[in-house]
């Protein structure tokens, strides 16, 4: 026989029972950033391998060995995007949205990265991102943690995440602590984790995110980024959490976080949680004033952040915030018996339809006797069964019953029904 065929490891498929609450999570995502000013964009999935390599770091864990890269028939390197930043830098830049102008973007879809599935990590995931352009202040900045607190509270997690902020300074600032982070480490080479050892040589700033017990102990020590801040990026990190003060946003300064991505400079934040284990960053986001110059544009001010839809949702679950998505089920299911009243259900159900925009009905199909008719009805989660047999039709009439009150049964003519309804679905 042959092999059940199944999805690539760490591809899920999303069912139809999950839908509803990912429907309902997108749209309160994409209302709120209506709300905010910014406008949807759409990009491919795939991307010249080059783009990535270039924007996001050779010497990354993503470029390195995460990004699903092939040749395609003409045998050009492509990948499946791991990230939407870089893609959305490439297209503003292509179609002239950047240059001297603001530009709040956004976008949603599938991001693939081949690491090891587990909870919370998978190699087809999904993500919403944020992108701003022309803005070079704190001020945005601030706006984009206001956006995304405003989100939380929209989808009832508020009390479940924090947020965690640190400045990188500029590329300079950043060197010169490189440097001395190296020369502090290279001498405690050893007591290093083999990771870190030899991020010591490529990306030395990523070991201070390392998960090592041994080496986070290590870092206690290490020089701190703080310390190395231009005057300038201090001045504009204070201005942010000022921003956040006054709004009364609670955070954190984390001397460690740094982003896994070489493009981000000055302002990076994280949205964390403790509830979903070792995958608790649901957000992060910053500043990458380099990228677009460094890409070929113009030198333009930017900032933004990345969103996982999966780990966000399974916050949403934990949190209990999933019994707010609304009923999916039909309100009417329409029940007909005898070959005239099943000739006219597809009418009658139009014609519902007609009179309530609103309304969710469905239309019962396919064989069986009335009572595994009446069995769809009341498996849909319909409130009411409308039935017509060849009595209620040749009467113009519809017996109405209540699937969720014992013996309801009533029966109305057919030229009312909608108004009925009206009123009974009203409450
Ligand atoms: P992590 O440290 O967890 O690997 P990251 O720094 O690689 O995260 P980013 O590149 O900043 O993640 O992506 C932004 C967000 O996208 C993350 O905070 C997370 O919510 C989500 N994300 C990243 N990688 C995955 C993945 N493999 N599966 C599911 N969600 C992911
Ligand atoms: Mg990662």
């Amino acid at each position: 026989m042959a092999k059940r065929l199944q999805a690539v490891r760490g591809m899920n498929d999303l069912l139809p029972e999950q839908t509803p609450g990912w429907q309902w999570m997108e749209r309160c995502i994409a209302d709120t950033l209506r709300r905010y000013g910014y406008d949807e964009i759409r990009l491919p999935i795939m991307e010249p391998t080059a783009l990535f390599a270039r924007s996001i770091g050779e010497v990354t864990d993503i470029v390195e060995k995460e990004m699903y890269t092939f040749e395609d028939r003409n045998g050009d390197s492509v990948t499946l995007r791991p990230e939407g930043t870089a893609g959305c830098v490439r297209a503003g830049e292509q179609h002239g949205l950047l240059y001297n102008q603001v530009r709040r973007l956004w976008y949603m879809g599938p991001m693939f990265r081949h690491e090891r599935p587990q909870k919370g990590r998978y190699r087809q995931f999904h993500q919403v991102g944020a992108e701003v352009f022309g803005l070079a202040g704190p001020d945005i900045d601030a706006e984009l943690i206001l956006l995304c607190a405003r989100l939380w509270k929209e989808l009832g997690i508020q009390d479940h995440v924090t947020l965690q902020v640190n400045s990188l300074g500029t590329s300079a600032s950043r060197g010169r602590y490189r440097d001395a982070l190296v020369a502090f480490l290279t001498k405690r080479r050893s007591d290093l984790d083999a990771d870190s050892q030899r991020r010591l040589d490529t990306n030395p700033l990523r070991i201070l995110d390392s998960k090592d017990g041994g080496t986070q102990s290590l870092l206690v020590e290490a020089p701190q980024l703080a310390d190395f801040l231009d005057a300038e990026s201090a001045e504009h990190f204070y201005g942010f959490l000022r921003y956040l003060d006054q709004a009364g946003i609670p955070y954190t300064v984390n001397q460690r976080l740094v982003r896994g991505l070489d493009y981000y400079g000055r302002t990076v934040f994280e949205w964390v949680t403790d509830s979903l284990g070792a995958q608790g960053t649901v957000c992060a986001g910053g500043r990458y004033d380099g990228l677009v110059e460094h890409l070929g544009g113009k030198p333009t001010p930017a900032v933004g952040f990345a969103l996982g839809l999966e780990r966000l949702l399974l916050l949403l679950e934990t949190a209990g915030a999933l019994s707010r998505v609304p009923d999916r089920a039909p309100q009417v299911c329409l029940v007909a018996l005898g070959e005239a009243a099943e000739a006219a259900r597809l009418t009658l159900a139009e014609r519902l339809r007609d009179d309530l925009p609103g309304l969710r009905v469905l239309s019962v199909l396919g064989g069986g006797g009335m009572k595994s008719r009446m069995k769809k009805a009341d498996q849909s989660g319909a409130r009411f069964a409308l039935i017509q047999g060849e009595d209620e039709l040749h009467g113009d009439q519809i017996t109405v019953r209540d699937l969720r009150r014992e013996g309801a049964q009533v029966t109305v003519p057919a030229a009312e029904i909608a108004g009925w309804l009206r009123e009974r679905l009203a409450d």
